[in-house]
């Protein structure tokens, strides 16, 4: 074997046949990243295969391999990874490559160990394990299992079909589950290999990771975590992942991008809150973490835990036709109580009662109760700013960003308009520019117009507001979560940023201002959404000796989403949500492709989406559903006019194959961009 098969960087694909040096024979294998001679500079390459010979003659031979480690820098199961991602995703094998590894590791840049900075605080307290209870134990013994036979097979041992490698825990809120992925890593590390956690977002889940450091930071003296998080300068992400590659760090915590982790004798995965939407990344290569685990788990051969309080309609189904295993935990841990959940119906309430527009009067008096015992209170609003539009009364204007079609939120902290998508900044109007109108009107409202009426009512509470505007600043987040658990704040208003991993035992009322935002997106997910949000949110209040209660303010409390929210019944949700998938052909019973292009003139952009999907529709069999070529519901962005072409079937790979092979011929006019997402999370 003495050619080597390269993939050379910044080429859009080309793959060129260098020979391999007698020195380095046996040294360059497939995942090797080396350097080349192309036209008389270097450059930079991946191996994908050796061979004995090449049919060209006179090539070149290659220089010199990037980091010279004992394995590749890319695992036989990562190249194998990464082929069936560019297969799968309808994306060049080159541009998957490309975010397999960090910048100054592929490039081999030199690195001078940064300090080593701890992100959440300098004190970690060892925590003392708690005692299992019996749905606990039964899962970890069922993991443990797996686990031990997995090992003593491995690595001969191939996974077949109807082998249970992917388990779904469905657990409640505070059921445990953080706890059962302690023990199953303790005993992955037990028989020695490495084990891997994705998380949604590390920002947002401190407590998480506080909870892997306290149990595993240091083990026998030596440092076993490595923690990939956005905030690592590329110094410091480039030590964490060579510790990873050389086994010395066993266990990654990280969000998307972690699934990639160099992880030596990796012999478990986790992801948890499975559910969630950041792990979809939307820009090339579009993958889904989740689903990139589940294969990784496979070449891997080792178990993988998905784990939710509300699990994806997809993973539920994949239980169903038992391509996973469920696990469950129906209760909470310790035996608390779920907390009491209330809806109120803001109709009723508009005819009289709420005083302001924010809080109906049963809500503002939980508030006041709490205050009075000095327990805490979340507020959730999943929309920042102070009003979510300007409009004129007369003539029906309203302020739109002029390079989305979108409306700009009024910000009053800024006395600003701003682009939620883009961020477009602009000033206040003072009147309408196309009626002189001098009076907008505001309508909708965000977490800003929140802040302002609890500030009205309860002049004396304490509050913070946790949305991206006021925690741009480096550690605030940290800082306010740190305040919140003193006790030094009452009331804590946020957006998303706070429904997830956190955990106050004095929290024991949470009101969610407006549920009614997120389930009237156009989307077919708008109630999956719903009903797991509500749920999280609501998973925030009870956590201690208090039982907690929660309300939900809403306009529409008759739909599915918030009454199955509302009696914690998970079940009772799938089960009705499954049924009007499969009556309209959405996912998981049909798959998804969604071909957009965009690009700055309209009719050019409208014109190329018509011809694509008549091309589409005479390529693709006649079982494919192909939509017609359609403005996106966003349908402007970032001033790019956005055309979509949805494709219905009962295979992404069919359908893949026959989209990369049509647009491989096509030439769209200049200024139009396609780009392909399988198995879409956004249909914006
Ligand atoms: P989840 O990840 O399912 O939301 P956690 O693992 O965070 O649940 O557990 C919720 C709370 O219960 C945490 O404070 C945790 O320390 C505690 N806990 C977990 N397991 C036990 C147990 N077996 N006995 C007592 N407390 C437990
Ligand atoms: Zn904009």
């Amino acid at each position: 074997m003495s050619i080597a098969h390269i993939l050379i960087d910044r080429t859009e694909g080309t793959i060129l046949d260098y020979e391999i040096p007698a020195a380095l024979q046996g040294k360059v294998v497939v995942g090797s990243r080396v350097a080349v001679p192309l036209r008389r500079q270097e450059v930079f390459g991946t191996v994908l295969e050796l061979r004995a010979s090449s049919e060209f003659s006179n090539i070149k031979a290659l220089s010199r391999i990037l980091i010279s480690e004992e394995a590749p820098l890319l695992s036989p199961q990562l190249m194998k990874l990464a082929e069936w991602m560019a297969d799968y995703y309808v994306t060049p094998l080159h541009t998957v490559l490309r975010s397999l590894l960090p910048g100054s590791i592929r490039e081999a840049k030199k690195k001078r160990k940064a300090k080593d900075e701890l992100f959440f605080g300098e004190t970690i307290l060892p925590i003392p394990p708690p005692t299992l209870n019996s749905d606990q134990e039964r899962v970890v013994n069922v993991i443990g299992e797996v686990l031990q036979k997995y090992h003593e097979l491995a690595p001969k041992y191939a996974i077949s079909g109807t082998d249970p490698f992917a388990f779904l825990l469905h657990g409640v809120t505070g059921s445990g589950k953080t706890e059962v992925y302690l023990r199953c890593i303790e005993k992955a590390l037990a028989l020695g290999r490495s084990a891997l956690v994705l998380v949604p977002e590390i920002a947002l889940t401190p407590q998480t990771v506080e909870r892997f450091r306290g149990r595993f930071e240091r083990v026998m003296g030596k440092k076993l975590i490595a923690v990939l998080h956005s905030h690592l300068s590329e110094g410091e992400r480039h030590e964490e992942w060579l510790r990873l590659h050389r086994g010395e760090a066993r266990i990654a915590i990280g969000a998307r991008s972690a699934v990639f982790a160099p992880l030596q004798n990796l012999g478990l995965i986790i992801i948890d809150e499975e559910h969630e939407g950041s792990y979809k990344q939307e820009e090339a290569p579009r993958y889904h973490a989740r689903d990139v685990a589940v294969m990784r788990a496979y070449l891997e051969k080792c178990p993988i835990i998905l784990g939710s309080a509300t699990p994806s309609i997809e993973s539920f189904h994949n239980v169903q036709i038992k391509k996973y295993r469920l696990l469950e935990l129906p209760h909470r841990a310790d035996h608390q109580k779920m907390p009491l959940v209330r809806v109120l119906d803001l109709r009723l309430q508009a005819r009289g009662k709420q005083a302001d527009g924010v809080l109906s009067f049963p809500l503002r008096q939980a508030i006041a109760a709490r205050l009075e015992k000095s327990e805490q209170t979340i507020l959730f609003l999943n929309r920042r700013g102070f009003a979510s539009s300007l409009f004129c009364q007369q003539c029906g204007y309203v302020c739109e960003c002029p390079h989305c079609s979108l409306a700009l939120t009024f910000h009053r902290t800024s006395n600003s308009l701003v682009c939620h998508l883009c961020g477009l900044t602009k000033k206040l109007l003072t009147q309408c520019p196309e009626c002189r109108e001098p009076v907008l009107l505001q309508r909708g409202m965000g977490t800003q117009r929140v802040e302002a009426a609890i500030q009205q009512a309860f002049p004396e509470a304490r509050l913070a507001r946790m949305d991206t505007d006021t925690m741009k600043g480096k550690g605030i987040y940290q800082k306010t979560l740190d305040r919140f658990r003193s006790r030094q704040i009452d009331i804590l208003i946020g957006t998303q940023m706070i429904a997830k991993g956190l955990d106050f035992p004095n929290v024991t009322l949470v009101g969610i201002i407006n549920a009614d935002t997120s389930l009237q997106a156009p989307d077919f997910r708008a109630g999956e959404r719903t009903f797991q949000l509500l749920t999280q949110v609501a998973g925030r209040a009870g956590r201690g000796d208090v039982e907690g209660e929660v309300m939900i303010q809403t306009y529409t409390p008759v739909s599915p989403s918030i009454q199955f929210a509302r009696h914690h019944d998970y079940h009772g949700f799938f089960e009705q949500e499954i049924v009007l998938r499969k009556q309209f052909g959405y996912p998981p019973f049909q798959r998804m492709i969604l071909v957009q292009l965009r690009g700055k003139i309209q009719e050019r952009v409208a014109f190329s989406a018509a011809a694509l999907r008549k091309e589409l529709r005479q390529a693709l069999p006649s079982t494919v559903d192909v939509g017609e070529a359609v403005p996106a519901p966003l349908e402007r962005a970032h001033g790019q006019y956005r055309f979509h072409i949805a494709l219905k079937g009962t295979s992404v790979k069919k359908m893949g194959g026959i989209l990369r092979s049509l647009l491989r011929k096509t030439s769209f006019p200049s200024g139009v961009i396609t780009t392909i997402d399988v198995d879409p999370q956004s249909l914006l």
